[in-house]
């Protein structure tokens, strides 16, 4: 059997040995004769499964006890709308960073549920830094503050969030959720879609501390409203049962490889790797500003753009796929979430060396 080296940017490359163990439990899991697939929700085995899953998640992120685990639907553009849904009053304050094509969505979607402000931008400079916090136009009345620690299709990250008091810091962590470790506790709510560093789509993470649970607005459909999703411990209707299964053998690969002090160090290493050959070439660029660079998506041009299609077919030959960026920023991407290994980054440096030899 071949595997590829497959950067996409979700879903996205998992780890072989969860797709191992998947494999060798799909027909018949520890011995009930059915696979996960199969299993009622509400049964002893998937319970037991979705609850491991929830306590390896907390400590793999050392979750405080205050704050509660949802495993809901929807994608995080669902989230989009259930976080002023359920965190705001139509005629309440929220404010949002826009930092990219993700935060902009949240953005368009959140001004239908509340008085949305844009308290900071780095639009004007097409998103390759992100606007240092002391000049964040807050307001003392906000519910919360937005902000999307990585943009996944500019390849921007937050290298240090702001101290903002009592108002509740609201993140979206889809793309880069689980590559390093995090202070849950200054965030009011963490959410992620699954099909990054998690597992397959389907699923979408909700951290919440429990005080800001109970207040959503009275229009808020059942299927987004946390309190809801809390009380049903997650099963409010069918969850996605085979996407949370995977998630939670995801969470134990994570563990044995020494948890988020352990991925973060081969994360920086793969990272540090990968923009330390665009830096040092003349034919590859990638615009951000290094201090913003995100260790999860690393977009990158060639010098000459008609070369595309020619580099990606290159890499597709030599199994290294889906590296194409965004169709809306188009130019390239590698996206090296904890499941790509880094003897994926090394084959991929290798061949585009070879190719601005060639071409260059
Ligand atoms: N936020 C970010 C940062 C993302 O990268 C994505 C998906 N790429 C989304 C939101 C939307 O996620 P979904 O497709 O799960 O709705």
């Amino acid at each position: 059997m071949t595997r590829a080296y497959n950067f996409c940017a979700g879903p996205a490359t998992l780890p072989v040995e969860v797709l191992e163990q998947a494999r060798d439990e799909m027909l018949d899991w520890q011995g009930r004769g059915l696979s996960v697939m199969e299993m009622s929700h509400r049964s002893e085995a998937f319970v037991s499964i979705a609850e491991q899953a929830e306590q390896d998640l907390r400590e793999l992120m050392g979750i405080p006890d205050d704050y509660a685990v949802l495993f809901m639907q929807g994608g995080a553009s669902s989230q989009f709308s259930a976080v002023p849904l359920n965190l705001a009053g139509p005629n309440d304050a929220v404010d949002y960073v826009n930092t990219g094509v993700w935060s902009k969505k949240a953005i368009a979607e959140g001004k239908r549920f509340a008085d949305l402000s844009v308290v900071a931008s780095s639009e004007e400079d097409g998103y390759t830094h992100v606007p240092d916090p002391s000049t964040w136009q807050l307001r003392s009345n906000a519910r919360y503050v937005h902000v999307t620690p990585n943009e996944t299709i500019g390849g921007l990250a937050y290298s240090r969030f702001p101290d903002i008091g009592s108002v509740p810091l609201v993140a979206d962590w889809s793309s880069a959720i689980l590559s390093e470790p995090v202070d849950v506790s200054r965030f009011g709510m963490i959410y992620a879609g699954a099909q990054k560093n998690i597992g397959p789509a389907g699923l979408t993470l909700v951290i919440v501390r429990r005080e800001l649970l109970g207040n959503a607005q009275a229009s808020t459909p059942a299927m987004l409203d946390y309190q809801v999703a809390h009380k049903a411990d997650s099963m409010y209707n069918t969850p996605p049962t085979y996407s949370w299964y995977l998630a939670g053998l995801v969470f134990q690969w994570l563990k044995r490889q020494g948890g988020l002090d352990a991925i973060k160090a081969i994360n920086d290493r793969k990272a540090q790797k990968l923009y330390g050959f665009i830096d040092q070439s003349d034919f590859y660029a990638n615009p951000i500003q290094p201090e913003f660079r995100s260790r999860m998506n690393v977009p990158f041009t060639l010098a000459d753009d008609r070369l595309n299609d020619e580099f990606l077919k290159g890499a597709t030959a030599r199994g290294l796929l889906n590296l194409n960026g965004h169709r809306s920023v188009g130019g390239m991407r590698a996206s090296i979430y904890n499941a790509m290994p880094e003897a994926g980054v090394d084959a991929l440096i290798e061949y585009m060396a070879g190719f601005e030899k060639e071409k260059g």
